[in-house]
């Protein structure tokens, strides 16, 4: 290459060499992810990598779905990875399957070093999968089980915000810290949350065109108690939405956030990688 050709190569003045990407990845921390589930059982490493890639180094594996192998397979993954950690609970789609074995697990693994949450539990009474009496009663059993492990709990809440608050209430769960996540109430419900103390979590529902209320709710949730997951496999953000949802996704999450929330994508990462360390006792990034 002649010097007149690496000059007519170089980028104008003030602009990136096109060789390095023009948008370096923030990092962001997928504080709600089943990667432990048989959706990512053929190309997990994968999955993995590409989340590092993009940026999202640190997640959060929830062992909650079905039986309690999902717990056992995502402290597995905690214990093998340095930049994992786990929970462990039974989804309120499934308490009605528990049985003493089940909480037998969970109560082993609780006091895992890895384990970090108790979750996710709750009531579902959108789908009600379980009938709501059992819901209520697996909610306010994990939520006891939260405070004798000293953990903070991970709540799956979908039309049943008055009662779930409820419960929260009279267990005085606020006292352990949580995340009410993927956020799907109105504005006045988050409001209620934060009140209580609580951290909520937005997941790829915020960028559909269909959940104004959802973005409205953004604006309820103080800066210091915002977080973002991808709920991954399920729920993929736009524009990757139809496709299964994974870690590296969770950025354009963000993104939407970031506009509700009013501030820079940027700082957006900053506070939820710090919120998110803040929630579950995380080490400070480094
Ligand atoms: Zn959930
Ligand atoms: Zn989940």
């Amino acid at each position: 290459m002649t010097a007149d050709e690496t000059a007519a190569a170089a980028p104008p003045p003030g602009e990136p060499p096109a060789e390095l990407p023009v948008e370096l990845p923030v990092e962001l921390i997928d504080s709600h992810a089943h990667v432990d589930g048989p959706e990512f059982d053929a190309d997990r490493d994968a999955v993995l990598a590409r989340a590092r890639a993009a940026g999202v180094r640190r997640m959060i594996v929830i062992g909650a779905v079905g039986e309690p192998t999902s717990a056992e397979r995502a402290v597995a993954l905690a214990e093998r990875d340095p930049d994992i950690w786990a929970t462990v609970a039974t989804h309120p789609h499934d308490v009605e399957k528990m049985t003493p074995a089940w909480w037998d697990v969970h109560e082993r693994l609780a006091v895992h070093p890895r384990v970090v949450a108790i979750g996710e539990t709750g009531l579902d009474f959108y789908y009600d999968h379980s009938p709501r009496q059992a819901q209520a009663d697996a909610f306010v059993r994990f939520v006891d089980l939260a405070r004798r492990v000293g953990k903070p709990v991970v709540c799956h809440i979908r039309d049943a915000h008055a009662e779930a608050l409820e419960i929260l209430k009279e267990t005085g769960a606020a006292e352990l810290g949580g995340i009410i996540h993927c956020f799907t109430g109105t504005p006045a419900d988050a409001a209620a949350y934060v009140a209580l103390g609580f951290h909520v979590s937005f997941s790829g529902i915020v960028t559909y065109k269909s959940a104004q209320p959802i973005r409205d709710a953004v604006k309820e949730v103080p800066l210091d108690r915002i977080l973002v997951e991808t709920d991954c496999p399920y729920l993929a953000p736009i524009p990757m939405r139809g496709r299964r949802n994974e870690p590296s996704y969770v950025v354009h999450t963000a993104r939407v956030v970031a506009e509700c929330a009013g501030v820079s994508l940027d700082e957006l990462a900053r506070v939820t990688v710090s919120n998110t360390c803040a929630v579950f006792g995380l080490p400070p990034t480094p």
